[in-house]
Formats: structure tokens, C-alpha cells, sequence
């Protein structure tokens, strides 16, 4: 299997944290929303799904853990504060990987057609995005609670 030669690198600004990809994300998203926004400081964030049994995180003990929802859990360097990690406990196979923190900024890989911008409806109000990527009022089709995602985890 051609994943098997798949290796990208990554992890927090501090290093405390390190994480290695094995597989291109499975999609990749750029969320607006404000539970986003108002955990990363930024006006979105870019999440990465990827299989949980495709990475290995070293350092897990540096993380420190947020509930942004009774299901949601966000992880961050507890040093340096870098949000990296994200998961739904309702999902057992997928997390998401905050994708721009791969060493040197490289392209992670995922299919083209499936990286988007969701919940555009809830942007801050003076952010202005012009790419031609799609964008999506609320979910899209490559978040991570969708059976398509589901099936090609399992
Ligand atoms: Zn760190
Ligand atoms: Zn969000």
C-alpha cells in the first residue's frame, strides 16, 4: 500500500509536542466558527481529518485538554499553547490534526476537492476570504461526522 511510504512531520511551536502523519488527511477544513476563532485567536481554523491509526503523537503528556463541547475536546501544547489536536468522543477512528502545524508548512496531500471553508455564516464580521475554494454556511460534506468518512476509516 502506497501509505505505508507516507511520512509528513509536525507539531507544536516549542517542540514538546511531535506528530507524524502517515496518511494524507482525509479532508480538510477551514472553520469560521466562533468556538474556532475564540480558541485559536485566529479567524479560523484548518483542521485536517485523519485516521487515528495513521499518526503517531510523542509527547502526549505535554498536552493539555478543553472541552468546547460535552463531546468536543480541543488539545493544546501546555507549554507553549499551540493548538494541534482536536476530537469528537463519538468518533473512534477519526480526530483532526490543526494541519498548518506540519513542519515547514507543506501540503499535507488531501484530495483537492475536498478541502473547503465551513460555517462562513458565523465569520467575524469584517473578515474577507477571495479564494476559490468552497465555501459553506454551516457544515460541508468533508466534516468529520459523515458516514462517508466513517466507512473509509473503517
Ligand atoms: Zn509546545
Ligand atoms: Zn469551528
Amino acid at each position: 500500500m502506497s501509505e505505508s511510504t507516507f511520512n509528513l512531520s509536525g507539531g507544536c511551536h516549542c517542540g514538546a509536542v511531535r506528530y507524524t502523519m502517515h496518511a494524507p488527511p482525509l479532508s480538510v477544513q477551514h472553520c469560521h466558527c466562533e468556538t474556532c476563532r475564540k480558541t485559536s485567536g485566529s479567524f479560523y481554523v484548518t483542521g485536517g481529518v485523519v485516521r487515528r491509526d495513521m499518526v503517531e503523537i510523542e509527547g502526549a503528556e505535554n498536552l493539555t485538554k478543553y472541552r468546547a463541547s460535552i463531546t468536543f475536546e480541543h488539545q493544546f501544547c501546555r507549554t507553549c499553547g499551540c493548538y494541534l489536536f482536536a476530537y469528537d468522543d463519538d468518533e473512534t477512528n477519526l480526530f483532526y490534526i490543526a494541519i498548518p502545524t506540519l513542519d515547514g508548512g507543506v501540503d499535507p496531500g488531501h484530495p483537492r476537492d475536498m478541502e473547503s471553508h465551513i460555517y462562513m455564516g458565523l465569520r467575524a464580521e469584517w473578515e474577507h476570504v477571495s479564494d476559490t475554494i468552497p465555501h459553506f454556511e454551516k457544515n460541508g460534506p468533508g466534516e468529520i461526522i459523515t458516514e462517508i468518512q466513517r466507512i473509509e476509516a473503517e
